[in-house]
């Protein structure tokens, strides 16, 4: 009754598909020729031999061995997901990745996408009830999942991939299905990993010490590549990757070449420039310089630019022309989340962004910090997929010996866990400090979490979840977002925040590109309004509404059009999340009473990200007495005393973006609990904070304190 290998392969020839009985395409055995080269490949008699008698695996595999597109399929077959109505899970650490891979299987299986194959990340679902039982999903959406189906009944195995990248959800999600396991002997979980630290993953799903899960390892096929470092360190590592790719190109055997960036911003720049300097090398060497296609790769691309890394190479522009070359340029993505095969040549500058989160100064922002050793030598594997490759590091091997740590720090010992503890409250995970951690996060940062969870009024002094928490725990959004939109309709203007929230959802509307800063910045101005950044970005959806989402008109206002297509569909989820929850979606008619009430609003749920204005220009002091300086973006028309910020982002220096001028009084009003200056050490801002209540009340802050407990219980 156990499937074996040899039944599968015979499936798999068939001139018929099993799962929609159509014919098998000429591009499904195209792709299956391509599949049967994949070390997973290889070893799937071993794979069902252990998957059929154990209820847990560990597996491990190089990146680009198959595991993410191969193993939910074997499972397949064995499991018989769509006779028995169940689904296949497969967590991935990225949107993009869960995407691109889900697409790929449809495409590898025959079948839509969508149908039999699908994928779920956060405000996008593309599966069909009944019908997929092959579903990708981000690690956390299947946790909140968890929240409301604590026995995950629909799945008959969940596969959690890449859990070596160790993200907050993937690590919560593991301890969750630990338990499950023991509650459902009927679910499988295979956990896969890309690096060897397996036997970690072993102990902790071992049932006694003596009882470690089996472990099915892969082993890779891997070319060897030789590392280059810079002799000297790299003062602008942007310029110098561009460099290097240039040289590449005009040097090098034809091969694809793969370059890390950090972030969106970065890539496009680089693209840009690739561009443009490569279109003057060919015009100078027309002879030995070939065709360049440059592709950005990071996490909110639309779909079908996604898909174009995947492309071959271009051709050489005549037969006997110089051979084309493609030029991948990726966030951390392409480490080990997506493989692209023919990348022969990587270029790693040595950085990615990584969420940085101090629990003294409770704020988490996304920092350009240094990769880890082990990271590095992901990104070489890189370039041996195919044959024999090159990695250039642009730093020093002196750098890489003694300054990057050997392995990145786990995500739940650097993020703030206010969101997590949310969910697992709610989850009905009473004592948070014993639950069965991976890596156990401090004490404290669960207790900071609780107590800015109490401050949001979303669980009591003990630490219960109230009703307003428990609603807040169902929307798809950080707790500050999720309470400003719950408590909005107290201040009338519930339409105008949830649009506010979903434009903050979303990834930046304004388009900047460099050689168009000017007359960008001047079509911004075009939507400004007194008040701050956050009415701006209602303006903004507001117009671009009443230009019924024309794509030209975005195009002449340097607005992103795809950004704000998904903030009118995060808009309409969100929209019926309310109604459910019967959150009523109200406006005030009057422009300058809406602006106040949107910014009291605003208060309730952003009062820890306060700032109040030191010494001259643009120069202010967050709560806990950081300067930072007033993000360029920023429209502010004037520069208020106290102000609440979106982010802190850290660059050169440290600035607040998407900031709104606001009225201190608010902060004693809707937080009181958290402005209780009794327990603040003496500071700038408590000095800053005690003025304002002295002005107000002519009393101490002390008094204030008494007054009924913000937010929830409305003016
Ligand atoms: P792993 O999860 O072990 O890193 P994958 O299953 O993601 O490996 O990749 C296996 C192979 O499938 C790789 O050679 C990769 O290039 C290929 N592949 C994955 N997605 C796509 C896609 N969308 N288009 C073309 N090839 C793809
Ligand atoms: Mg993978």
């Amino acid at each position: 009754r156990e499937v074996t290998a040899d039944q599968v392969h015979l499936a798999l020839e068939h001139d018929t598909n099993p799962f929609t009985n159509q014919p098998h395409t000429a591009q499904y055995k195209k792709i299956l020729k391509a599949r049967k080269t994949l070390p997973v490949f290889a070893h799937m008699a071993e794979f069902y031999k252990i998957f059929n008698k154990h209820q847990i695996i560990i597996m491990v595999g190089e990146t680009g061995s198959g595991k993410t597109t191969q193993i939910p399929q074997f499972v397949a077959y064995s499991d018989l997901p769509h006779i028995k109505n169940k689904i296949v899970a497969c967590t991935q650490t990225r949107r993009v990745a869960a995407t691109a891979v889900a697409q790929r299987v449809a495409d590898e299986m025959d079948v839509q996408l969508g149908q039999q194959v699908g994928y779920s990340i956060r405000f996008e679902d593309m599966t069909e009830q009944g019908t997929t039982f092959i579903k990708y999903m981000t690690d956390g959406i299947l946790l909140r999942e968890s929240m409301h189906d604590p026995e995950l009944s629909r799945y008959s195995t969940i596969i959690i991939d890449d859990a070596h990248e160790r993200t907050l959800a993937t690590d919560i999600l593991m301890g969750v299905l630990k338990t499950l396991a023991r509650r459902r002997p009927d679910l499988k979980l295979i956990i896969m990993s890309a690096t060897l630290d397996a036997l970690k993953f072993q102990k902790y799903f071992a049932v006694s010490s003596d009882a470690l899960p089996p472990l099915f390892k892969v082993p890779g096929r891997t070319h060897p590549v030789e590392v280059f470092y810079t002799l000297e360190e790299v003062s602008d590592y942007v310029e110098d990757a561009i460099r290097f790719v240039l040289e590449i190109h005009c040097t090098e055997e034809p091969g694809d070449i793969l370059v890390f960036m950090t972030g969106e911003e970065e890539i496009e720049g680089v693209c840009h420039s690739i561009k443009r300097e490569v279109k003057d090398l060919i015009n100078a060497y027309p002879e030995t310089v070939g065709p360049l296609e440059c592709i950005p790769l990071y996490s909110w691309l639309p779909p079908q630019e996604q898909q174009r890394i995947f492309d071959p190479a271009p051709e050489a522009d005549s037969p006997d022309g110089p051979p084309g070359r493609k030029v991948v340029v990726s966030t951390n993505i392409a480490e080990s989340s997506l493989t692209i095969d023919g990348i022969v040549y990587v270029v790693d500058p040595g950085f990615s962004k990584q969420k940085v989160y101090n629990p003294n100064t409770r704020v988490e922002s996304l920092l350009v910090s240094p990769i880890s050793k082990e990271s590095a030598w992901q990104r070489t594997g890189r370039a041996g997929r195919t044959r024999p490759g090159k990695c250039f590091r642009l730093y020093t091997e002196k750098y890489f010996m003694s300054e990057l740590e050997e392995q990145t720090k786990p995500e739940i010992l650097r993020s703030n866990l206010v969101s997590t503890v949310l969910m697992l409250v709610k989850a009905g995970i009473k004592d948070l400090v014993e639950f069965d951690y991976l890596d156990e996060p401090a004490p404290e940062s669960l207790l900071k979490a609780l107590e800015v969870l109490n401050h949001l009024a979303a669980v009591d002094d003990d630490g219960n979840l109230t009703t307003l928490g428990s609603i807040m725990a169902d929307f798809p959004l950080d707790p500050q977002l999720s309470k400003m939109l719950i408590v909005s309709p107290e201040f009338k203007c519930s339409n105008e925040i949830l649009t506010i929230t979903a434009m903050l959802s979303v990834p930046s509307v304004w388009l900047r590109p460099s050689k168009k800063q000017e007359e960008a910045d001047a079509a911004k101005l075009l939507f400004a309004v007194p008040g701050g950044d956050h009415l701006i970005l209602l303006n903004v959806f507001n117009k671009y509404i009443l230009n019924q989402h024309d794509k030209d008109w975005t195009w002449i206002h340097y607005l992103s059009a795809p950004a704000l297509l998904q903030a009118v569909n995060v808009r309409e989820q969100l929209e019926r999340m309310m109604a459910r929850f019967e959150v009523d979606l109200v406006s005030v008619q009057d422009q300058s009473e809406m602006s106040l009430s949107v910014k009291q609003a605003l208060c309730c749920g952003f009062f820890m990200q306060v700032a109040h204005k030191v010494g001259g220009k643009r120069n202010y002091m967050t709560l806990n007495n950081q300067p930072v300086l007033l993000h360029p973006s920023c429209r502010l028309d004037t520069q208020p005393e106290w102000v609440i910020f979106n982010e802190l982002v850290v660059t050169t220096r440290p600035f607040i973006r998407t900031v709104t001028g606001i009225r201190p009084e608010w902060l004693f009003k809707y937080a009181n609990l958290y402005f209780d200056l009794r327990d603040w050490p003496d500071s700038e801002t408590k000095r800053a904070l005690m003025r304002v209540t002295k002005k107000t009340t002519g009393r101490s802050g002390a008094r204030i304190n008494k007054a009924t407990r913000g937010g929830e219980s409305g003016e």
